[in-house]
């Protein structure tokens, strides 16, 4: 048991952003995920104005926009298949905000870059994230409120705390234990996401491509070349075009994408189809 006022469950985007808030205004805080560690995946791959009107405030912003890349052109092409696909549209991504932000344009910025770079602001203020402990229950009483927390999959400690802030996510304890529901719907397709390197290389541009079958969107990062959001009816998996091998040390699945006669390997994550 530690002396803390707030215990912050989910070590995501939310949850260290409302860290960095808590900390900053001197509130002591405990931040704790089931995780064992930061994510690895790029996932959420657009950072929005709003965001980067926030993070000014926290006197960090400029700091992200260097490390992401503001989109320039988005491209909308159609068909795609063989590489007989064709650009419908270009609009330019780069001022559409202008005159209603200092930051009109989208930034890609990879969500992996995005919470190590949030962990490490947190860190600088004295914070840091306990990995590897699980909510798995809470009971209010007067003015307080008593939370088991599971550490390392065994070791139960008790909290006691002013208040409890759930950030964990689509299947939240935090939610389902205060009966709040998470109205909504899931999609049929399945969205894999995948951070490749092009042999070709890439630049700063955002693509969509809309296929009879499939819907492609491409985000450029800069550790990778591109990070690629897509669908595709399951039928296509088994056929030429991809072939799946995992990885049991890293848990991560390797695909092999021929595109243009030029074969992609790159690591691949299976998207919620509710994103
Ligand atoms: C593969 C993939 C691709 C995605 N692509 C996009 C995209 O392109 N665009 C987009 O906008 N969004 C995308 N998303 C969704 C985006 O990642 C989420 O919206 C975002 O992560 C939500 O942030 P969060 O902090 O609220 O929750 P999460 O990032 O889900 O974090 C929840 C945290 O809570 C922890 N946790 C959960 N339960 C407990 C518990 N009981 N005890 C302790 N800790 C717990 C988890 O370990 C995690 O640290 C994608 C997600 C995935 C998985």
């Amino acid at each position: 048991m530690t002396n803390i006022a707030v215990l912050i469950v989910g070590g995501g985007p939310t949850g260290l952003v409302l860290a960095l808030s808590l900390v900053r205004r001197g509130i002591p805080v405990r931040i704790i995920s089931e995780a064992e560690g930061p994510g690895e995946h790029s996932r959420a791959m657009v950072v929005q104005a709003r965001t980067l009107e926030f993070y000014d405030q926290f006197g960090f912003a400029d700091e992200v926009v260097r490390q992401g890349i503001p989109a320039g052109m988005a491209h909308l092409r159609e068909g795609g298949n063989n590489g007989r696909g064709r650009e419908v549209v270009a609009v330019s991504f780069h001022d559409l905000g202008e005159g209603l932000s200092p930051f009109p344009f989208p930034l890609a910025y990879p969500q992996d870059d995005h919470e190590r770079f949030l962990i490490a602001k947190l860190r600088e203020l004295g914070c840091h994230i306990d990995w590897r402990c699980r909510l798995i229950g809470f009971s209010s009483e007067v003015n307080q409120i008593r939370a088991s927390v599971l550490r390392n999959q065994h070791q139960e400690e008790i909290e006691t705390i002013e208040y409890l802030c759930g950030c964990d996510g689509a299947h939240s304890c935090v939610r389902e234990t205060l009966n709040v529901g998470f109205p909504g719907g899931t999609y049929d397709q399945l969205f894999y996401v995948a951070d490749v390197q092009i042999s070709t290389g890439f630049n700063r541009d955002l693509y969509l491509n809309l296929g009879v079958n499939n819907l492609t969107l491409m985000f450029p990062t800069l550790e990778w070349n591109a990070a690629l959001d897509w669908t595709c009816p399951t039928r296509t998996f088994s056929g030429r075009e991809f072939a799946f091998r995992g990885h049991p040390q890293s848990g991560r699945t390797s695909a092999q994408y021929k595109s243009d006669g030029d074969p992609l390997v790159f690591n691949i994550s299976r998207a919620p189809s509710s994103c």
